[in-house]
């Protein structure tokens, strides 16, 4: 919504336990053990066989968290939710994203991207545009198949990032319980 206040979640300041890192390390070889003992069981047992993904043939669900390639969200008539404020582009670390704001005359939304690019070959994928977007209009998406044979290829422009609004509803919603939005 145009001028709504985002509140995002930050961290609380670290206690001198958290500083010490030793419950993360200790979080995380309870993680990794977690796995080697369930694998082994399932090998022992054979229950499971495969520990490995036929890719292509299979594919998996990717959690909700997982970030791949940004992609705008389009409106019902197909227009971006964009505004064009150019606080991603402000925000992305490696400066792949390039906007050209319009205007909008007989819309109370006034501005619009008239262009709107990303160099695919430099983002990293790091959601920082997605997190800077006070309009919800751009978000990491599950896609991560965009190999190209050239640098000019990975250059996406609107219509090829613009995705309705319904796919993009899993991931929207999980931002808005992240950042309780
Ligand atoms: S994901 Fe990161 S690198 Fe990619 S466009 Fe967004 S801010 Fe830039
Ligand atoms: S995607 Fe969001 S942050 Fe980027 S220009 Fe559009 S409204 Fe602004």
């Amino acid at each position: 919504m145009p001028g709504q206040v985002i509140r995002v979640k930050r961290r609380e300041k670290l206690g001198w336990l958290e500083r010490s890192y030793v419950p993360m390390l200790v979080q995380g070889l309870a993680v990794t053990a977690r796995h080697f003992f369930r694998n082994l069981a399932g090998f022992v047992t054979g229950r499971r066989r495969d520990f490995v993904v036929q890719f292509p043939e299979e594919r998996i669900d990717h959690p909700d968290a997982f970030r791949g390639m940004p992609v705008l969200v389009a409106l019902e008539d197909g227009r971006p939710r964009c505004v064009a404020c150019g606080l991603c582009e402000f925000a992305c670390p490696t400066k792949c994203i390039d906007i050209v704001p319009a205007e909008l005359p007989d819309s109370p939304v006034e501005r619009t991207p008239a262009v709107f690019d990303i160099d695919m070959s430099r983002c990293m994928f790091c959601g920082l545009c997605e997190e800077s977007c006070p309009e919800e209009a751009i978000v990491m998406s599950q896609e991560v198949e965009i190999a190209g044979f050239d640098r000019s290829s990975m250059l996406f422009t609107m219509e090829q990032l613009l995705v309705p609004e319904a796919m993009l509803d899993r991931r929207l919603r999980f931002l808005r319980r992240e950042y309780e939005r």
